[in-house]
């Protein structure tokens, strides 16, 4: 069977070597030229949502789609602690939720290892010997790509996340909260809030730099939409890299000879790697497919594919 390399080991590789292995492909070498999940993975808020969040009519909009495909979607006043006098409405998926990036991608990496995949830290996947090639290196993806003679519209966006000083009497089943006006959205982590939004002005480039002027602004959203946050100092920051398509929705699937992608995840790989590493594993094992991959195709940008998802927070 052919030796198949995927390019990082962040939640995207990771899912697509675990589920090669699962599907039976015997020689796979998953390799990261840093260390695995030491990406955007590491990096990210690790909301898990099947929830949108525009405006009240499409909310509304949005969660009978929902429905219809069967997500569980309520209407919902207020969760405990949130503002509410100034909210037209609000919904909420209570199956919706959180995990942790980093050591859900080591689980997979961990299981994929016990499938029989080989893992590499510190090589550059692209000097490996490869039947099959999978490109999974986030932000890197258009270079990667580049490097096999494929353009890929994918480009690196700085993103920054702040965690605040522990807040006292955070309710437990405060959910991951998201104003849909402005985008601005804070997530429980132990007793601390997690806080982000877009920049005022993209950021655009690899530059990993956390911008501390922002931080007064974003305290102050938090104190206004969760007031037992009022006086709550930033403990830590940091900044990450989104994979930004010209749509924001990801590139999968077979891009060249031999060559597949699972990038461009535009601010949203975590919560689609499970399904994402499925269904590129499925394609390179030419397996009946479990999802319909053509909307992501590469060749979408060709026929002037831009920005219809409004969701990217
Ligand atoms: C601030 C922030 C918040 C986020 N919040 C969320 C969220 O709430 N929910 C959500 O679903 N997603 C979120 N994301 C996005 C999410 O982190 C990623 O989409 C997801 O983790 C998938 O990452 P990845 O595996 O595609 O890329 P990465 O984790 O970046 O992994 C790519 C790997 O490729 C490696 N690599 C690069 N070049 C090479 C090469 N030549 N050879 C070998 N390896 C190479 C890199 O070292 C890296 O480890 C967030 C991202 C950021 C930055």
């Amino acid at each position: 069977m052919a030796r198949i390399v995927v390019a990082g080991a962040g939640a995207a590789g990771a899912s697509v070597a675990y589920h090669l292995a699962e599907l039976g492909a015997d020689e796979i070498v998953l390799c990261d030229r840093g260390s695995v999940a030491g990406g955007a993975t590491a990096k990210a808020m690790g909301g898990v949502r099947q929830q949108t969040d525009v405006g009240l009519a499409e909310l509304e909009e949005r969660a009978e789609l929902q429905r219809s495909l069967g997500v569980p979607v309520v209407a919902t006043a207020a969760p405990a602690g949130v503002r509410s006098d100034d909210m037209a409405g609000a919904v909420v998926c209570w199956q919706d939720g959180v995990a942790d990036p980093p050591a859900v991608t080591r689980e997979l990496v961990r299981r994929a290892a016990a499938g029989g995949v080989e893992v590499r830290e510190g090589e550059d996947a692209t000097k490996l010997a490869a039947d099959v090639f999978v490109i999974a290196a986030g932000p890197w993806s258009a270079q990667v790509g580049e490097q096999l003679g494929l353009g890929l519209p994918i480009r690196p966006l700085c993103r920054q996340l702040l965690e605040t000083e522990p807040v006292a009497g955070l309710p437990p089943d405060l959910p991951m909260t998201i104003e849909a006006e402005t985008g601005f959205h804070f997530r429980r982590r132990g007793h601390r809030l997690v806080l982000a939004m877009s920049d005022p002005k993209p950021r655009w480039g690899f530059e990993e730099v956390v911008e501390e002027s922002l931080f007064d602004d974003r305290l102050e959203r938090l104190a206004h939409r969760f007031p037992a946050a009022t006086g709550t100092r930033i403990d830590r920051a940091w900044a990450g890299l989104y994979d930004m398509t010209p749509d924001a929705h990801p590139i999968l699937g077979r891009v060249g000879e031999r060559i597949y992608a699972a990038c461009g995840f535009s601010g949203h790989g975590f919560m689609q790697s499970p399904a994402v590493g499925r269904a590129v594993a499925e394609e390179i094992l030419e397996l009946e497919p479990t999802f319909d991959l053509s909307p992501y195709r590469l060749d979408r940008f060709e026929r002037g594919a831009i920005f219809p998802e409004q969701l990217v927070l």
